[in-house]
């Protein structure tokens, strides 16, 4: 007979969510460089970092292998979740999904219905060309091409005015679609969102993968990162305390990372979890 095993949570971690451009890549050179002792230490002692952010599985799978990091990952605003195959047991090159958005065809029918009703001006990812996308974004052609390889959601350059915005926003939630504003892009997606995609991850780890989670930290940079960072323990806002350019509240603890990109990350996220010791009196 099969024999049960004690479903005892065999691992005690926090759960790190981050987002990518601004907060852990430098806005401008997308560089990681200060962040990567930090990384490595992470990875040794097994404590996730999970990548949360607007980009693609395609863009994120290069970055996760670049940094030499092996947990899940979340795509496209939340909409996407990627995990190693076999995971966690085992770490296979493969990944398996989980979608949590809708499908971006559907999201690409109503923008272009949209656009039709009340001549909206904007441009899609869906309207440029690999040129076009890399003069927006500054990325690589072959960066360009991983960005624009989406599965759930569409980023949009806005021309119009924020009149229009609201009018645009008010459509799309008639089609249980929504608008999030990213670092330099709308993005246009399903009603999942950024804190979905963490809680539901958060879940699998407790009951599927049997760890024991003592702590979420989320770090986020921008408006699109606000949910995600209210719905973690730890918020950490990658910005100085006196100049937030949002607001967020963690469920324990909020936290000024003092500005954007991997140092600053780095820094925060070293205060959380290593902090020094405490000075000893005798
Ligand atoms: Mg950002």
């Amino acid at each position: 007979m099969h024999q049960l095993k004690a479903s005892e949570p065999d691992r005690i971690s926090p759960l790190i969510f981050t987002d990518l451009d601004g907060t852990l890549l430098d806005h401008d050179t997308y560089s990681w460089a200060a962040a990567a002792p930090l990384l490595k230490r992470l990875e040794k002692l097994g404590i996730p970092v999970i990548f949360n952010s607007s980009k693609t599985v395609s863009e994120m799978k290069n970055l996760r292998e670049a940094m030499k990091l092996s947990h899940p990952f979340i795509a496209e605003n939340g909409a996407v979740i990627a995990f190693p195959e076999g995971y966690p047991e085992k770490n296979g090159a493969g990944l398996q999904f989980e979608f949590l958005g809708r499908a971006r065809r559907e999201i690409l029918e109503v923008l272009t219905w949209a656009r039709e009703e009340e001549g909206f001006r904007f441009q899609g990812f869906n309207d440029m060309s690999l040129q076009e996308i890399i003069r927006h974004t500054g990325l690589s052609s072959e960066e360009a091409l991983a960005a624009s390889e989406r599965q759930a959601t569409e980023p949009l350059l806005w021309f119009d005015t924020e009149e229009n915005k609201a009018r645009l926003e008010r459509m799309l939630k008639k089609n249980e679609l929504r608008l999030l504003s990213g670092g330099r892009f709308l993005h246009v997606m399903g009603t999942c969102d950024k804190a979905n995609a963490l809680a539901h991850l958060t879940r699998r780890y407790q009951t599927d993968w049997q760890y024991s989670v003592n702590t979420t930290i989320a770090l986020g940079d921008s408006p699109n990162d606000q949910e995600m960072l209210n719905a973690a323990d730890v918020a950490v806002i990658m910005a100085p305390s006196d100049a937030p350019p949002f607001h967020a509240q963690g469920k324990r603890e909020t936290i000024y990372a003092g500005g954007r990109g991997p140092a600053c990350w780095a820094s925060a996220l070293t205060s959380i979890l290593l902090p020094p010791e405490r000075e000893c009196h005798e």
